[in-house]
């Protein structure tokens, strides 16, 4: 028996037959086509379950981008990029069309999860994730579940303020971590000083090869980086911070450094048995974690 596992992301649909270890076959990939509304996409995703075999399926597991409600799996905020997106019921809708067990749970949290199941998280009962990408999400493991907080949008480490009346964030308020130190962040940063439009890789590219700019704003961008890991640190005392997104390509040659700064800026007993690593999972952590979620509420694992 197998799960339909399905990651919903702003621009693209990841999907995948899943086994019960974890083992992705028939998968692909189709554009999220957004600002076609909800209900393109949910004909999107039936037309992904439908796909699969009925008899072989167990349930079917999505991870979504936005606020969400885990313990029922609606949309209950978030940018709204997706028209109609806030506030389905998007549980409800698949178990009644498909009368199969669904879950939704926030793609950050997934892939916490998806860490955590088979990935850098393995075999850890605590431990928090902290996504880089557009923004910065997180996703808070605590005794082997999401803690999700009162109204289930705990962990937006991004929304931290870092820098007071520094720039807008489209959350509304200003100087908020992801404005300084996410991919999109480096970009800007990168715009702003040299002129150049890079993307992430070019600017690590430029940076490896000991442009003195780029060595200046990448020191600059792991500085607000390790501002915003250091509060969490203090928060939680973490034995383990798995980062994720596709600043996690630079391997060691980054992680090394984030590790050097971050120790600068905490006392002796937070960094004890701290360990700061980066995603194994890569794409594949969202869909994974949401059929963690699945199997664990079915009682599989
Ligand atoms: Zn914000």
């Amino acid at each position: 028996m197998k799960i339909a596992g399905i990651d919903i992301g702003g621009t693209m649909i990841k999907y995948g037959l899943v086994s019960l270890d974890g083992e992705i076959s028939d998968g692909g990939e189709i554009p999220t086509e957004a600002e076609k509304g909800i209900e393109n996409l949910f004909q999107k995703i039936s037309d992904i379950i439908e796909m699969y075999p009925k008899k072989e399926l167990l349930g079917i597991a999505v991870s979504g981008t936005g606020q969400i409600d885990g313990k029922i799996g609606k949309v209950i905020g978030g940018n709204d990029i997706i028209p109609g997106w806030i506030g389905t019921d998007l549980v409800k809708r698949l178990e009644d069309k498909f009368s199969l067990p669904a879950v939704l749970e926030n793609d950050v949290n997934c892939a916490a999860l998806g860490e955590k199941w088979l990935g850098a998280g393995k075999g850890k009962k605590d431990f928090i994730c902290v996504t880089i990408g557009t923004g910065i999400g997180g996703g808070i493991i605590i005794n082997d579940d999401i803690l999700r907080g009162d109204t289930c949008v705990a962990g937006e480490f991004g929304h931290i303020q870092i820098i007071k009346n520094g720039l807008e964030c489209m959350c509304g308020k200003k100087g908020c971590y992801e404005r300084y130190a996410s991919a999109t962040a480096l970009v800007r940063i990168v715009k702003e000083k040299t002129g150049f439009k890079l993307n992430g890789k070019e600017i690590f590219t430029r940076e490896r090869a000991g442009e003195p700019i780029f060595k200046e704003i990448v020191e600059e961008w792991i500085d607000y980086f390790t501002d915003g890991l250091s509060t969490i640190t203090y928060i939680f005392n973490p034995s383990l911070i798995i980062i994720g997104g596709g600043i996690t390509k630079q391997g060691d040659y980054l992680l090394n450094r984030v590790n050097k700064n971050l120790a600068s800026k905490i006392g002796v007993n937070y960094k004890k048995n701290l360990s700061v690593k980066f995603a194994e999972l890569g794409n594949n952590a969202g869909m994974l974690g949401a059929v963690y979620l699945l199997l664990k509420r079915i009682g599989k694992l």
